[in-house]
């Protein structure tokens, strides 16, 4: 019978809690522990202080919705408020700009799309609109720009390994609304030259977009520390709109992102209205309706307990271990790291051999690791505690880079997707 399926129906009666709980711990076997030191995917863990702290908070609002922050949870209106104050003052925002705390990164960026469409349709009567990425620009705003009817255009190189400024500055026409760069992308991590790009918006009345859902709890931190870091932010005159995720290195747990705008008065293409619905008039700046409160306090409560001080630590610690891992890298004749990373990751290339087969080698060392592509590259992401375990890495990449030289070692010839796991 069709409701049987795989054997799994709707279970008949219920179970006792502890057996549930038990069923979970051993399909569970199998997993991560996300924040295991041998994981460098993305992961960010700030510590187990951090978690803790996050977790609690979290905790506490798990069955609190922001939308009701108006009536039934003003606490969360107030975290809310005052984690957007300290966002603006980092990222240099004009006193008059507005932002919206989301679900993450997907969610700024969709707004951000969103505003700069219907204010260019309504301002400029573009009805066809496309955008300009580069290369590297994460896949995110081809997904949502399809969801919205734009068009993207996309760069087809990534010269020295950041946004080609001259192709993206050729590209532009009629119908383009918005200029994208990322501090740093996702598959390369060097800082996209955001002041090159900004200038060329500004100069075409273009909406230029910075996505810091990597950096923008990081590079900040980074330049404090006197690290050289590409001015990114809302200092850089021509930049309208920033996106960063707090559950990235801002160590909250995940669902909780914010999308600033440099003017206020740029909402009012964010939001949407309909008036005189059953339920009372309708307002929303967001795309996602009921949502857990457990992000944003979680977010609220690490950016307290951190404070700038603890933030430049454990950035600190995340640069030194990026520092310790691409020394090494580089001191392996073959190998390559792209470009000049600022923020918490980096890939690298091989010459001469095959990067797909030292990945291999790597992943049945029990490393978790990304790949990349054009080039084909490793990618790794670092959190505060990798630098304690860049001996081992680097012991172990030399050992298979050896065995892949010698053709002991070949690819298996599968690689990852990312987002398919
Ligand atoms: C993570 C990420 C995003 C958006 O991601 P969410 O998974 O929706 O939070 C956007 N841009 C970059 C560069 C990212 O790394």
């Amino acid at each position: 019978m069709s409701q049987h399926r795989n054997q799994i129906g709707f279970p008949q009666i219920g179970k006792p809690a502890k057996d549930i709980l038990d069923a979970m711990d051993a399909a569970r076997v199998g997993d991560w522990d996300w924040f295991s030191l041998k994981n460098l995917t993305a992961s960010y863990y700030g510590g187990s202080d951090v978690a803790e702290v996050a977790k609690d908070a979290f905790v506490k609002h798990i069955g609190d919705n922001v939308v009701h922050q108006t009536g039934l949870h003003p606490s969360v209106r107030k975290y809310e408020t005052e984690v957007i104050e300290m966002v603006k003052e980092l990222f240099h925002a004009p006193e008059n700009a507005a932002a919206t705390i989301t679900t993450g990164g997907s969610e700024s960026i969709i707004l951000a799309l969103k505003t700069a469409r219907d204010r260019a349709r309504e301002l400029k009567g573009i009805a066809e609109p496309n955008i300009i990425v580069p290369q590297s620009a994460y896949a995110v705003f081809n997904k949502l720009s399809h969801f919205l009817g734009i068009e993207v255009i996309q760069m087809d190189k990534s010269p020295d390994y950041r946004a080609d400024v001259a192709g993206m500055k050729a590209a532009i026409n009629k119908n383009t609304i918005m200029l994208v760069g990322s501090c740093p992308p996702f598959p390369l991590g060097v800082v996209d030259p955001i002041e090159e790009i900004a200038a060329i918006a500004q100069e075409h009345d273009l909406w230029m977009h910075v996505d810091a859902c990597i950096g923008g709890f990081m590079l900040p931190f980074a330049t404090d520390l006197g690290y050289d870091v590409p001015n990114f932010d809302f200092s850089v005159p021509g930049v309208t709109s920033m996106s960063a995720d707090f559950h990235k290195y801002g160590y909250s747990y995940r669902g909780c992102s914010i999308l600033v705008l440099r003017d206020a008065e740029l909402i009012n293409w964010q939001g949407f209205e309909v008036a005189n619905w059953n339920a009372g008039d309708y307002y929303s700046k967001n795309t996602a309706g009921s949502r857990n409160s457990g992000p944003i306090a979680s977010a609220w409560a690490v950016f307290n307990y951190l404070g700038r001080e603890g933030f430049l630590r454990v950035t600190g610690d995340v640069i030194k271990g990026r520092e310790a891992f691409c020394n090494g890298i580089n001191a392996i004749e073959e190998l390559e790291i792209l470009g000049t990373p600022q923020g918490p990751h980096f890939a690298f290339k091989a010459d001469g051999l095959n990067i797909l087969a030292i990945a291999d080698g790597l992943m049945d060392r029990g490393w978790a690791i990304n790949i990349g592509s054009k080039p084909d590259a490793i990618l790794l992401m670092l959190s505060c505690h990798h630098h304690e375990i860049a001996d081992d890495f680097l012991k172990d990449l030399r050992e298979v880079v050896e065995a892949v030289k010698s053709g002991e070692l070949k690819a298996k010839g599968e690689e990852e997707v990312y987002g398919i796991y």
